[in-house]
Parts: C-alpha cells; structure tokens; sequence
C-alpha cells in the first residue's frame, strides 16, 4: 500500500513536471514582441521581455537578469536589422543556451517577415549614420507588420510545439481579427488628417506614418543615432516656417531641449509619441499602442489646427 502511495505521489510528479516542460517559454527582446507573442502563445506560453519599452532600443545597458531570461529560454524573439546589435549579440553568446542561437530553431528575427522601408540602396557608409544600416527597424509601428510578426510567431510556435499547433492558429486568426477592427477605428480617427507634414525626432515612425497618411518631412536628429547639430537645427526651422509644419513628434527617451527651442522658432507642437509597448503604464499591449498615440495625435492635431 505505501509503496504504491509512494508510486502514485511520483507519477503525479512527472505529470505535472511533462505539463510545465511543455509551455513554451518565450522571451521577447522588446515588449512589443513580447505583446504581440502572448496574443498568438496565449496560455500555452510563458513570455518575459528585455528592453523596456520606456528605453531606447538602440541602446540598452545589459543586466545579468537578462543573461537569466535567456539561459531558460526556448525561443528567443528579436526584431533585427541590427536594432539590438549593441546589447544583445553577447547576452545570446553569453548564455550558453544553444537553442537561442542565431540560426538555430529558437532564434526568429521578425523583421524577415516584415515590410521594411528606407533599406539603403548604396552602400552604406558611416557617413549616413550610425544605427539603421540595413533598413529602418521600427517596422513594428505598422499594424500589418504586426499581423505578420504574429504569423511568423505562430509558425514558430507549432514547429516547437506541434501539438498546440490548432491553438496558437486560432489565437493568432483571432488577433488577426482584432486587429482589423482596431485599424478601421484608428484609420477613421486619423483621416481628417491625411497628408499633414510632421517633423520627427528619430527615424522611428516611417511605417507608422506611411500607414495613416503622414509625411514625415525631415528629423531633430541629422542623421540616425546622431544628436542635433546647431546647423541641422536651423535647416529644420527654416523647412518647417516655409512648409507651416506644427508639430514636432519625440520619443520619449531624447533631451527635449532641441525639440523645445524648434517649437518656440515656429510655433510648433513638440507631443512625446510612445514607440513600443510598456512605455508609459497604461500601454499593456499592442492595441492599446497604437491607441494611445492616435489619441495624442489626435489631440495635438486639433490643438494647432
Ligand atoms: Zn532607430
């Protein structure tokens, strides 16, 4: 009777042990992944994220919690084009975890299923800045790209976990759903201001822009990854005063003190955007990341007429 008391106290073991092996444990390198892979990975996943969506991207300071994430992780999600080049290659390689490596079946880089703009077309040279040398990488401020990122993570999920493989397909059809209903509100709500020229700070919205009709006429940076310049300042003055440009779009993570003095010069608005998922509190997801800058679009739109 003991020993069998003892067998079954076992056996209950490994079950629930076979149960916790089989979520897959996602990490995303940004949270805008990570959003986007608890939609498709719903219960069936575990999902943690590295860069805050608060911090600059480019430029992340690595902590050892990050080394953790990654040492446990099955699949690893990043968005590429050399986004993260300068913090995460040596976490992947510090980590030991052979899953994760680039190539390997737990790596995807999103940006292969993504439309990418501004992918250069020369040669690049340092000449032309420091941080976008393959295409601009901040193609998740586009809704279809996010519907692909899901597919993409979808197809990864079941190659890992086949049998979850009808779960995570109808997971990702219903946020493909969502998704669609969300972009006719956001499209109607930005309509009445079709062809309105911004300036922005960084290079970070050509997606977002292309997709709801703004044009994006010139930048607070010179080049991307390079602080304003005195000159390049004026140059941005003077366009905005002959095009009657009023409003200066900035990530929340730049000094404002350029941005400032550009919207004294001309009048302008300067209206802290939010490019990715967590960087203001109330942004939990992806949704509610392209809700919260449209609301502010919005307003600042209809403030300066
Ligand atoms: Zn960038």
């Amino acid at each position: 009777m003991m020993v069998n008391m003892k067998r079954l106290a076992l056996l209950l073991a490994a079950v629930s042990l076979c149960h916790a092996a089989g979520k897959l444990n996602v990490v995303g390198a940004t949270q805008d992944l990570a959003s986007i892979a608890e939609e498709v990975g719903g219960d069936r996943i575990t999902v943690d994220s590295i860069a805050k969506g608060y911090q600059d991207p480019h430029f992340v300071e690595p902590k050892p919690s990050f080394l953790l994430k990654l040492q446990k992780a099955d699949v690893l999600l990043t968005v590429g084009l050399q986004l993260e080049i300068g913090w995460l290659p040596p976490l992947i390689t510090q980590s030991g975890n052979s899953k994760i490596q680039v190539g390997n079946a737990g790596y995807l880089d999103l940006s292969q299923f993504s439309q990418i703009l501004e992918v250069p077309t020369v040669q690049v040279t340092r000449a032309m800045g420091d941080v976008h040398p393959l295409g601009n990488p901040h193609y998740w401020l586009d809704p279809e790209n996010g519907r692909r990122m899901a597919k993409a993570m979808d197809e990864k999920f079941s190659e890992l976990r086949p049998a979850d493989k009808a779960y995570f397909a109808q997971r990702e059809a219903d946020f493909d759903k969502r998704l669609t209903e969300a972009e006719k509100r956001w499209d109607a709500e930005m309509a009445p201001f079709k062809g309105r020229k911004v300036i922005t700070y960084h290079r970070s919205w050509p997606n977002f822009c292309e997709r709801f009709g703004l044009q994006v006429v010139d930048y607070v940076e010179p080049k991307p990854g390079i602080p304003p310049t005195p000159s390049h300042t004026l140059d941005v003055i003077n366009t905005m005063k002959r095009d009657n440009i009023k409003l200066v779009m900035v990530e929340p993570y730049f000094d404002l003190r350029t941005p400032n003095s550009i919207a004294q010069a001309t009048g302008a608005n300067v209206v802290i955007l939010m490019p990715s998922v967590g960087g203001v509190k109330e942004i939990t997801d992806y949704f509610k990341l392209f809700d919260y800058d449209i609301n502010l679009l919005v307003s600042s739109f209809n403030k300066v007429k």
